[in-house]
């Protein structure tokens, strides 16, 4: 990524921040804030070992996916990386859906929509205004683990993911950013979030489970005009904790067809 491209990606972070009203360091809660600058989020617990999102336009809908068995921080980081994908890479003319089995930086869209995300959720100049005001400009060279963990609850990031974005900023260097990690290792990130009284949910699964109300009349209506087959629209209410009885008038059509998350929202291909 070239610095033209890596300013405008800082830009287009700091406008998403301005929109979602951000004034602190972090984001309050950036799922809400999403939604209120007219993404439609839905967060469901796919399981720990499935994809970690997707972003998707849908007729007029922006969608974003996140997978709530990540555990919070990372969650939190896939939300970031999703609006990403919505702002540089999709448009209702081209790309419609991108979705993300992990964040390896495979292709430029992944690292630009990593680096969207590090901006958005830990811009430089609020690293640089905690790190003076609150770490009370302690040099980084004496930081131990406790900071690091500040940082973190401050931004709701992992604490790699702190440590990773502090060495990008050149606030610490790689040996520092290593010594760190040891000490993490040692004390883990739990113990050290209990310490300082900091967001110790960062370290594990939300399992939350947010789909928007009027989801249910467009997965009913996909399956009627079948583009999901029978076996998806059970899956699909079996989230809503509804069994298809429970919908009036669906005649029960015997289509074994494997079970994709694609399937909830209609054929995205
Ligand atoms: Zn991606």
């Amino acid at each position: 990524m070239d610095k033209k491209k890596q300013l405008s990606i800082e830009k287009m972070a700091d406008l998403v921040r301005d929109e979602c009203k951000v004034t602190d360091y972090g984001f309050n809660n950036i799922f809400e804030a999403a939604g209120k600058i007219g993404y439609r989020v839905i967060r469901y617990p796919i399981g720990s070992d499935s994809f970690l999102g997707f972003a998707l336009i849908k007729d007029t809908e922006r969608i974003i996916f996140t997978n709530s068995s990540s555990i919070l921080a990372r969650e939190i980081f896939t939300i970031a990386h999703e609006i990403g994908h919505h702002r540089l890479h999709l448009s209702e003319l081209g790309l419609t859906v991108i979705k993300d089995d992990d964040f390896h930086e495979t292709n430029d869209y992944e690292v630009e929509a990593n680096y969207f995300a590090a901006c958005l959720l830990m811009p430089r100049d609020k690293v640089e205004k905690f790190i003076r005001l609150e770490l009370e400009d302690k040099e980084a060279n004496k930081w131990n683990g406790l900071d690091i963990a500040r940082i973190q609850t401050e931004f709701s990031v992992s604490y790699d993911m702190a440590l990773i974005r502090l060495e990008k900023l050149g606030l610490i260097n790689s040996s520092l950013s290593n010594g760190l990690k040891i000490e993490k290792a040692e004390k883990t990130t739990s113990r050290l979030l209990n310490a300082i009284n900091g967001n110790v949910d960062l370290c594990k699964p939300a399992e939350v489970k947010n789909v928007p109300p009027d989801y249910l009349q467009w997965v009913i209506s996909n399956y009627n005009e079948k583009l999901i087959p029978f076996t998806s629209l059970e899956k699909a209410l079996n989230y809503l904790g509804l069994k298809a009885e429970d919908v009036a008038d669906i005649p029960q059509e015997e289509i074994e067809e494997e079970y994709s998350l694609d399937d909830l929202i209609g054929r995205m291909e």
